[in-house]
């Protein structure tokens, strides 16, 4: 019988609890803090664990991370990466996101924040508008997410490029990949994206260099990771004109301090990591789908390169 150990970052432990039950009754499912002799564990359905726990059980033959990214797990530098790793992939979770992604977009383009200052003023005074055609929408990383914010971004006629870690194809897209892409990338992303994974190839890719590398003027959205960014060296972009504007909804420490700049930044709008989010009713089918495969002695779905942390 598998038996499946048990972390979650949410409150809904006892809903997790009863659907396993109900729809794998053959899967025993412990939780993370009363977990019983740990050699008997094969699975493990985990958010965040404390460093060092996966790597006291012996018989593991699969880890799920929770969560679309799984840095949470290397985190742990005795994470087993001998067991494979498996993250969720979820089309909820990827609607969420491009929505929040082309409604940003949107209202930078639209000056959506320049007339709402000027409404508290009884302003009526317009600003020139450009086509969708002549901006440039930059997105980093062209993986489930990037691509399909991509894909809905093309229609509405933007110019849309993609910068990835190997070479990728994709209608409408011009792409650019490795460190000799970044730069040519870079230079039109009049609006740029960040969906990259964190990884060590990519902490601190968003600093001063990468930013100067910008069109003047252009504007940050940041859904990846908050240590992506080197934080002083966006509010000096931010506070030089370099970047006319950015929207953050991670961050390096999370909840953001209450005495982070970026909280009353007038060019910073900010959101509480809340750009997506995965629906618990998919997650758990893929959940117990990868146990069975893995039971079968089958490759697990949406399966993560340990070498590339992603
Ligand atoms: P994928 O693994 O599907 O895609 C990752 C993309 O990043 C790929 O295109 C990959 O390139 C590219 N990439 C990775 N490393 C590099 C590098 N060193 N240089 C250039 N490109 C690189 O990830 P997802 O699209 O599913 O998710 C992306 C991230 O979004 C997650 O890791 C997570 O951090 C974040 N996220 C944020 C959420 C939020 O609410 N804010 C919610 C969910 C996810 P290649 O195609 O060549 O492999």
């Amino acid at each position: 019988m598998p038996v499946l150990i048990f972390r979650s970052g949410s409150d809904r432990t006892q809903w997790w609890l009863e659907t396993f039950r109900e729809r794998a009754p053959e899967i025993e499912v412990r939780l993370w803090n009363e977990p019983g002799d740990v050699s008997e564990v094969t699975h493990a359905l985990v958010w965040d664990p404390e460093p060092g726990i996966l790597a006291k059980m012996p018989n593991l033959k699969l880890i799920i991370s929770l969560g679309a990214g799984v840095d949470h797990l290397f985190r742990d530098p005795g994470v087993p990466v001998q067991v494979p790793i498996a993250r969720v992939v979820d089309v909820n979770l990827t609607a969420r996101m491009t929505e929040y992604i082309v409604l940003y977009v949107l209202r930078h383009h639209r000056h959506v924040p320049i007339y709402e200052a000027r409404q508290r003023e009884a302003l009526w005074q317009s600003e020139p508008q450009p086509a969708a055609s002549e901006r440039t929408v930059g997105i980093m990383g062209l993986g489930t997410l990037g691509r399909d914010a991509a894909e809905k971004l093309v229609p509405l006629g933007f110019r849309v490029t993609g910068w990835t870690r190997t070479p990728r194809e994709m209608d409408g897209v011009e792409s650019f990949h490795g460190e000799e892409g970044l730069a040519p990338f870079l230079a039109s992303a009049e609006i740029l994206v960040n969906l990259l994974p964190l990884t060590p190839r990519t902490e601190n890719i968003v600093d001063a260099g990468l930013l100067a590398a910008l069109p003047e003027g252009a504007f940050f959205i940041n859904v990846g990771r908050g240590p992506h960014v080197v934080d002083q060296d966006l509010i000096a972009a931010l506070d030089s004109g370099r970047l006319s504007g950015t929207v953050l909804d991670v961050f390096r420490q999370e909840p953001l301090p209450s005495d982070h700049p970026f909280w009353s930044h007038p060019k910073v709008t900010l959101t509480p990591h809340v750009a997506s989010m995965s629906d618990p009713r998919t997650v758990i089918e893929q959940v117990i789908e990868n146990v069975r495969r893995t039971e079968r002695g089958e490759e697990p779905m949406n399966r993560v390169d340990p070498d590339q942390q992603y």
